[in-house]
């Protein structure tokens, strides 16, 4: 299936020359939510990631990483904007074009040795998965990979992410 058929363009959104990639178009395909779902799971399963639990990241980590976690029979923990949990939280900052910003997650959420597999819909810079693999790390568990819907390869956010496999379904 194309999916990039199903990924909308919007220019100049959110600041002017950016161009938005917007996933909203692909969920609300039936077919298109049904077969990018099993397409990720089927990667994940020839990368040969063994996961306890998928991480996602607020909000459309969210989307895509709670039915990845169902198929993979896996844990879903959400990693959320500061001040969004209700229980006590481990939190890092990390730098954005202008400012920081702060990503938390329960602090019961994780042990020690526990297999995890971090998921976006989107990775650029890389910033927001990278400060979620240090939260992981910090932790002492085993960051098994990552996988993302779309990667924007000129950005080179992989480089900001620690040398570990990385899937993604749709590369611009
Ligand atoms: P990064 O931290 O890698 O620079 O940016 C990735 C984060 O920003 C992801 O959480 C992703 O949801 C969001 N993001 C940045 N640009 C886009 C875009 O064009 N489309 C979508 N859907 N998300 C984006």
């Amino acid at each position: 299936m194309d999916l990039k058929s199903l990924i909308r363009e919007i220019p100049d959104y959110p600041k002017p020359g950016i161009l938005f990639r917007d996933i909203t178009t692909l969920l609300r395909d039936r077919e298109g939510l049904r077969y990018t779902i099993d397409f990720f799971t089927e990667k994940c399963n020839a990368a040969g990631f063994q996961a306890d639990y998928v991480i996602g990241m607020e909000s459309r980590g969210f989307i895509f990483g709670a039915p990845l976690a169902y198929k993979l029979g896996a844990g879903f923990i959400p990693v959320r904007k500061k001040g969004k949990l209700p229980a006590a939280v481990h939190s890092i900052e990390y730098e954005l074009e202008y400012g920081t910003d702060c990503l938390e997650m329960h602090q019961d959420a994780l042990h020690p040795g526990s297999r995890v597999l971090i998921v976006d819909d989107l990775i650029a810079t890389g910033g927001t998965a990278g400060a979620t693999a240090k939260l992981v790390q910090k932790l002492e568990c085993e960051l098994v990979g990552f996988g993302f819907i779309i990667e924007l390869r000129d950005l080179q956010g992989r480089n900001n992410l620690p040398n570990l496999p990385i899937i993604s379904l749709i590369e611009y």
